[in-house]
């Protein structure tokens, strides 16, 4: 028996935020610089109230200051962003009780469509699973690709990849999300090799509903120490997941490489001690329990010499 979990609706298409419908008085949560952009004034959302403050890699702080200062008067938000503004945007809603609708602006995250919320707690990226924090409606326009610069675009698309092919060799994915990881991933690989930015946005999407109905694994877990010492999602899951793919003995393990190198990420290289990071991976049950390969503390120490490349 396995369920499939996702927003009740999606609209995917060129237009779609443009001619959304809403309830009157929605909050818009979003980040710095979406009413410089036009994002907002394109969704029809240039009336409602806005917060505007979400920062990259955003903070449980940032939630706990929306729910004080918006936490009564809304019953609708809409999180228009990237990843970062959506995941905040979910849990302020799922606590408050909000109606939710996600806009992705960039795409790569999946976030419109999954139950997981990404925020820092005690400087920590920790993830937040739940049905409750589903969209009610995920509006997915790819026009807003159009704009997006080279360095969103390559750090979204490698982070779908590594979510995708993560997700399908996870212990727990179903025939549906198998299909619709490998769905998602033939899309990505079309988009990147061909430089094709519509198919990388429909390929997120197609990955959002895959991995969120399975689960990412060690290549996510050995990301997260980078992604605290500042390195972006991507650009750590560029090296992470390539080398969590090898030990894994993933199908997708070449594949995968050639778009890293396609992509042309500069390396990474941890500055915390690996025997520090070790012990802060190995907590991360979440992702590891289901990775196909069971990992012990000293393979993560060798991975992580491996992702530094030495
Ligand atoms: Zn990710």
């Amino acid at each position: 028996m396995w369920p499939i979990r996702q927003p009740p609706r999606i609209t995917f298409g060129r237009g779609s935020a443009a001619g959304m419908d809403r309830p009157e008085g929605c909050l818009v949560v979003t980040s710095r610089g979406a009413a410089r952009r036009g994002w907002l004034e394109y969704a029809g959302l240039g009336d409602c109230d806005i917060f505007d403050s979400v920062e990259p890699n955003p903070s449980m702080e940032t939630a706990r200051r929306i729910l004080s200062e918006f936490g009564s008067g809304f019953g609708c938000v809409v999180g228009i962003g990237g990843g970062s503004a959506m995941d905040v945007a979910k849990y302020c809603a799922f606590k408050a009780g909000w109606r939710k609708i996600m806009v992705p602006t960039t795409f790569g995250s999946g976030s419109e469509v999954t139950r997981i919320s990404v925020l820092k707690v005690d400087g920590k990226k920790r993830s937040f699973h739940d049905d409750g924090i589903f969209a009610d409606e995920a509006v997915v326009d790819p026009a807003f690709i159009d704009d997006a610069d080279e360095e969103v675009v390559r750090n979204s698309a490698i982070d779908a990849c590594a979510q995708c092919t993560e997700a399908f060799d996870s212990t727990i994915a179903s025939p549906y999300a198998k299909f619709m990881c490998n769905a998602a991933f033939d899309m990505l690989e079309g988009g990147i090799l061909g430089m094709d930015r519509d198919r990388i946005a429909m390929g997120s999407l197609l990955d959002g509903l895959g991995f969120g109905n399975a689960s990412t694994t060690l290549g996510h877990a050995l990301s997260y120490v980078y992604s605290n010492e500042g390195i972006p999602h991507g650009r750590a899951l560029a090296f992470t997941t390539a080398v969590a793919h090898r030990f894994n003995g993933s199908r997708y393990a070449a594949r995968f490489s050639r778009l890293v190198d396609k992509l042309g990420f500069e390396g990474v290289r941890l500055k915390q001690d690996r025997d520090e990071a070790a012990d802060t991976i190995m907590e991360d049950r979440k992702h590891l329990d289901r990775n196909p390969v069971p990992v012990s503390r000293d393979d993560v120490v060798r991975l992580l010499a491996e992702v530094d490349g030495g």
